[in-house]
């Protein structure tokens, strides 16, 4: 299962959709296989035959989640697919998508990236009208939107329900006959757009289309509906314009370096980090070590910037990540030894430069520092390839409450301290922003700034992402 203690920001999902091929289900299964970075709690495939929706969801990764026979009965030639990720504790398949229901527009199978900002207060609403809800997710909510829908098509009751949403969404649905694509206005998440062979393709990052020899096209546009059924592709843009805010945490640390997210190389965008990074933040060092993966690309970058030589002195186990025994007498920072290993040869003697994508609590920081310390490092600098992170993402991205974020509640001094390490800086937002070309202003970077794009009912503040956190009381922290 996925570490819950991990000190990160988790992104929570992973949508992946392709109409027109014969072997849909299978191709939405490697799609998945390549998102799973995005979300480890649960799979999911939906594929139609032209007759039937079929659905199939577990808990797990892909791999474990589906084999042969599961996908053989996934018959068709449109299948959708999403991977999520959950930290709320419990563990629920209720909440695992596609959701597929049945009303009086058929069957719709719907998969959500994102997290709905008025989700409890159309909830409330649906609910005082009669609505029961089968699950904790606010993915459910556009579904009763649609089901209720008047409209004379399944286009305008998509198009009715998705209107009545606000916040992040990127959704991909399957009918019986047709795919659906939605993009929120404001594009939080990304949604990329593909060809392979005569089928079309739709998922969260290229790396997914790269895996199956698809083609990427552009993204789904913000605002952008698009229905691909037999008669073709029909893009649809029926929201007013809103500003834009790409999340910029998925170029820092979500998106997976080999893909393309908002029409930028994640690899470029990160190595780019790690360049201003050095350019605004240097000092005097033996080696440049990145915390592995997540702070390679801007380790790269910083080595390259500075001069000082990058060195691997951290090594990751990449087998960790399911159940595994730990011993009965306790050992001291298990967690972090299991994942990471330091390489004395390197350290040993030397002043380091470590680099990674971001803080959030610290206390994984704070261990790795020290492994880095006991393994014979003369001193240690922590560089941070993005600003101190301040505040809660309401956005469709799992993070701590404003109290835990380190960097809210402590300046550079006081976290520099309880690191113990010599030195710790970040990059700044203007160096952050440049990376990505944001002239445009077209990115969200309220984790950094405590500004939010799109506002939120105050009372949804409370419960920060309703889709993972509805069970769970959580102190208002604005
Ligand atoms: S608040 Fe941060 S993590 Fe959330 S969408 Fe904005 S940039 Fe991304």
């Amino acid at each position: 299962m996925p570490d819950k203690h991990a000190d990160k920001f988790k992104d929570e999902c992973g949508v992946f959709g392709i109409f027109g091929h014969p072997e849909a289900a299978n191709m939405t299964y490697l799609g998945l296989y390549a998102l799973q970075h995005r979300g480890q709690e649960s799979a999911g495939i939906a594929a139609s035959d032209g007759e039937q929706v079929r659905v199939s969801r577990a808990m797990g990764y892909v791999a474990d989640t589906f084999d042969s026979a599961t996908l053989a009965h996934l018959t068709g030639q449109v299948a959708i697919g999403h991977v999520r990720y959950s930290t709320s504790g419990e563990s629920h398949l209720s909440n695992a998508q596609p959701i597929l229901i049945d009303c009086a527009h058929g069957q719709i199978a719907i998969c959500h990236n994102g997290n709905l900002v008025n989700a409890l207060e159309l909830r409330d609403e649906l609910v005082r009208q009669g609505s029961i809800f089968q699950s904790s997710s606010d993915t459910e909510v556009i579904l009763h939107l649609y089901a209720r829908s008047k409209a004379g098509s399944v286009e305008s009751a998509v198009i009715e329900s998705v209107s009545q949403v606000r916040g992040a969404f990127s959704l991909v649905m399957l009918t019986r006959d047709r795919m659906i694509a939605v993009r929120d206005p404001h594009g939080f998440r990304p949604l990329a757009l593909g060809r392979l062979g005569e089928a079309t393709v739709v998922c969260s990052e290229t790396c997914a289309m790269d895996l199956i020899g698809a083609t990427y096209l552009r993204d789904v546009e913000p605002g952008e509906v698009l229905v691909v059924s037999a008669e073709g592709m029909r893009s649809i843009k029926p929201f007013p314009p809103a500003p834009l805010a790409h999340c910029i945490f998925e170029h820092v640390y979500f998106a997976r370096p080999d893909s393309y997210v908002f029409g930028k190389s994640v690899n470029e965008v990160r190595t780019d980090l790690g360049r201003i990074l050095a350019r605004e933040q240097p000092v005097a060092a033996d080696v440049v070590v990145p915390v592995p993966d997540s702070g390679v690309c801007a380790a790269m970058g910083y080595a390259e910037e500075s001069g000082v030589p990058l060195r691997m002195g951290l090594i990751r186990n990449h087998y960790v990540g399911r159940t595994f025994i730990q011993p009965q007498s306790a050992i001291r920072h298990f967690g972090v030894k299991v994942k990471l290993n330091p390489v004395k040869s390197i350290l040993d003697g030397r002043r380091v430069i470590l680099v990674d994508d971001s803080i959030v609590r610290g206390t994984t920081s704070r261990k790795i520092v020290k492994m880095v310390r006991a393994a014979g490092a003369k001193e240690v600098h922590v560089r941070i390839s993005c600003p101190p992170t301040i505040s809660p993402c309401f956005y469709g991205v799992d993070t701590p409450q404003r109290s835990e974020l380190i960097a809210a509640t402590h300046t550079i001094a006081e976290i520099t301290t309880y690191l113990e390490a010599d030195s710790v800086a970040y990059l700044s937002l203007e160096g952050l922003m440049s990376a990505v070309g944001n002239e445009r202003g077209s990115y969200c970077s309220s984790c950094y700034t405590g500004r939010y794009p799109v506002e939120f009912p105050r009372d949804e503040v409370s419960y920060l992402q309703l889709a993972l956190k509805l069970d769970k009381t959580v102190p208002v922290t604005k």
